[in-house]
């Protein structure tokens, strides 16, 4: 939809993911005019069935996206921007995003913006991420069991060293083993606590994914499995907390941006929420953290 010009609202939240969408639905009921500005991509489109959402559990992630926000569109003074914001700055009285629809101001912000994965670089990956090749066991691990007592084949496609920490959860789901990739080998000390778990190690690198989960070696042997982990590496979906100011914060998976423990993030009338404020996340940390950020800035509204 495009905005009338001059557009101001109390609150204006950056991605409607379920992070974006779960802040603006506390704004919207607490009666504020609130903008949701979403260019759709949300980080897990890919996959046919989120998991571990309580009262969700199983359901395709799009129709929870779209279920909440045609419950969040219900509430009057909610305007959904369609397209992307790309530039937001301090203004006389809040804030200023440009988006593909037009300006819009708010007295606050929320950046809900979600991050992107950027996945090791190996033939066949990139198309079967979130189908077959997947980075979280909570989300994707007990699918893999064709029975509730089997044992799973499960293949680490191991880029880095956070493949160790990876294979050694996983256990817990199916019999491991561990593929190099991308250059990257395990040292001494990783094969050893690897093999507390009964890891198995491949000496040779993976070399392409084939068909489902099936993994070609560089010698040319063929490992099937019923399914495949690998590690991303996050970046933020946006570079707009950064041209605001805001700290951020770099671990092992990834940066995203610093947040307190009420989603303040370190630039007044700002607050972040879901993946793009934390190490990993998932849809239920999404939601939880949305509607506090939600909270916060609606509080910071009445109470200053
Ligand atoms: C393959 C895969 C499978 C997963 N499976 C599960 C699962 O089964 N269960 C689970 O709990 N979690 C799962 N996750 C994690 C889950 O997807 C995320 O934790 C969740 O989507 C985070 O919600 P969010 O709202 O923070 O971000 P997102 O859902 O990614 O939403 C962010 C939104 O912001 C928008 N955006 C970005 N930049 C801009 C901009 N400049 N302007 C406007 N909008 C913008 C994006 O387009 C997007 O719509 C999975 C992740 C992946 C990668």
């Amino acid at each position: 939809m495009a905005l009338a010009a001059g557009s101001h609202f109390d609150v204006a939240v950056l991605g409607g993911g379920y992070a974006g969408l779960s802040a603006a639905l506390q704004l919207a009921r607490a009666r504020r005019a609130v903008a949701v500005v979403d260019a759709g991509e949300r980080r897990n489109r890919m996959a046919r069935h989120a998991h571990g959402f309580l009262g969700r559990d199983g359901d395709p992630p799009g129709d929870i996206a779209r279920e909440g926000r045609e419950q969040l569109l219900a509430y009057p003074g909610v305007q959904w921007v369609e397209g992307r914001a790309t530039a937001a700055a301090r203004s006389d009285n809040g804030f200023v995003v440009d988006t593909d629809a037009g300006r819009v101001s708010a007295a606050r912000l929320i950046l809900a913006l979600g991050v992107v994965d950027e996945l090791p670089a190996l033939e066949g990956l990139a198309e079967r991420w979130g189908r077959r090749v997947f980075h979280c066991p909570y989300c994707h691990g007990h699918e893999l069991a064709r029975r509730p007592d089997a044992e799973p084949a499960i293949g680490v496609l191991a880029a880095g060293d956070t493949a160790v920490h990876q294979a050694l959860l996983l256990t817990d789901w199916g019999r491991i083993t561990v593929l190099p990739c991308a250059g990257w080998q395990p040292d001494a000390d990783q094969l050893a606590r690897l093999k507390t778990r009964d890891v198995a190690v491949e000496d040779v690198p993976a070399d392409r994914l084939l068909h489902d989960a099936t993994v070609e070696l560089a010698d040319g042997r063929r490992l099937m499995f019923a399914g495949l982990f690998t590690q991303t590496h996050t970046r933020v979906a946006s570079p707009i907390p950064e041209a605001l100011g805001c700290e951020m914060s770099e671990c092992p998976t990834g940066v995203h941006v610093h947040v307190d423990a009420a989603q303040a993030t370190s630039v007044p009338g700002v607050w972040a929420c879901g993946d793009v404020a934390r190490a990993s996340g998932s849809v239920a940390l999404a939601v939880g953290e949305g509607a506090l950020a939600g909270i916060a800035a609606h509080q910071s509204l009445v109470l200053g």
